[in-house]
């Protein structure tokens, strides 16, 4: 079997899709995107896609060494975001080759179902409180929230108290074991994030998010003085070798990386067993569409220190173009008591609606984050 034509979709809100075929008819799918840069990443999986024509698809860790590897520069969130989606298409192809969950091929499951929330505003939108309620109502038993807007490198105390009060106000109506993620996004410096992250332990959140830029990763020691809630960073790290000095510095409590970004299945599940052997958890990113989803669970799947996974379903970027839209089975993802069970068909597990795919293909999309400013004109992180 071999390698015979790569093709991709940039389809809505802000995904792209990748088909893979064989010569023998076999396709598999994935998901290489960083959001915003979706025609970049197209153009790297264009380039990529002459290590792979006429190669054996089931061969993923000697292809993954040799895109990885092969060209000399490496990493980054372009490259090996390319790479993770065409090695979850390979997966995909290799699980329907064997006719196997992706999973069973890595192991096979030690789990039943793995806990997913869900997103709610907490910047803009910033209405926390009825949007929380409504993931309550639909079942969910724990949910992400932005912590702030723009802050400055010195801020208001004003803006750290509106945090307080929205944080708040979902434990309020959530109750003492909803869980409550609370990301900073990377947009707190570590002076008002010492502030933030102390101000907010008397409300058990789940854990906090990006305390600081990735960039700045040193400063989780300083800030984690200040606070006994657990650490959570990733989603903007690649690979076992961006891992290696978090993971030894043994200051954060969850890694989260990205299945799409950080290098793939393998590859994810391979930082998970790293991180495993520093006694910290695992919570994989995913904002991203349905087959980065799927991938996600295969991971989780057969990763112990996984405790929680990210799902977009209903996420505000996702306004008329929703998780569920491009398969051809609804169901496919089973939510039950605020978790999902673990896909059980070959390969990844979904079935894509290529039709649909192919008709929003044509429309595209040229999603972009805001830039925000300080008050001050100054650039702020978004
Ligand atoms: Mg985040």
């Amino acid at each position: 079997m071999k390698i015979k034509k790569l093709e991709l979709f940039k389809v809505p809100p802000r995904w792209l899709f990748l088909k893979i075929t064989t010569d023998d008819g076999l396709t598999g799918w994935g998901e290489p995107v960083i959001e915003g840069r979706a025609e970049t990443v197209r153009a790297a999986v264009d380039e990529l896609s002459s290590y792979l024509i006429g190669k054996d698809p089931l061969r993923i860790e000697d292809l993954w060494q040799v895109m990885y590897r092969g060209g000399f520069y490496r990493g980054g969130p372009i490259l090996t975001s390319a790479i993770s989606g065409i090695e979850q298409a390979l997966w995909d192809i290799k699980g329907k080759y064997y006719n196997a969950p992706v999973y069973e091929l890595l192991g096979g499951a030690c789990r039943d179902n793995i806990r997913v929330y869900n997103w709610i505003g907490g910047d803009r939108p910033s209405d926390v409180k009825a949007a929380a309620q409504a993931q309550i109502d639909a079942g969910f038993t724990a949910v992400k929230m932005n912590g702030t807007e723009e802050m400055h490198y010195i801020d208001s105390f004003s803006k750290i108290d509106a945090v307080l009060e929205r944080v708040a106000a979902v434990r309020e109506i959530g109750g003492k074991d909803f869980g409550i993620g609370i990301d900073f996004h990377g947009r707190v410096h570590k002076s008002m994030a010492k502030i933030l992250a102390k101000e907010l332990e008397p409300y058990r959140p789940m854990f906090i998010e990006e305390p600081v830029l990735p960039e700045n990763n040193e400063a989780l020691k300083e800030i984690a003085k200040y606070t006994s809630t657990p650490i959570a960073t990733g989603e903007r790290m690649y690979t076992r070798w961006g891992f290696k000095q978090l993971l030894q510095d043994g200051i954060v409590d969850i890694i989260q990386p990205d299945v799409s970004h950080a290098g793939g299945i393998l590859e994810t599940r391979k930082i998970a067993a790293m991180a495993e052997a520093y006694d910290i958890a695992m919570a994989p990113h995913c904002p991203l569409g349905p087959i980065a989803l799927a991938a996600c669970l295969h991971v989780d799947a057969c990763s112990p220190n996984a405790f929680i996974q990210e799902q977009s379903l209903g996420i505000h970027y996702n306004e008329g173009s929703d998780l569920l839209d491009y398969l051809l089975d609804a169901r496919t993802f089973k939510y039950e008591n605020g978790s999902v069970s673990l896909p059980t068909g070959p390969g990844l597990g979904i079935n894509m609606n290529e039709e649909k795919i192919r008709e929003v293909a044509a429309i595209g999309h040229d999603w972009k984050n805001p830039v925000w400013r300080n008050v001050d004109g100054t650039v702020a992180e978004w």
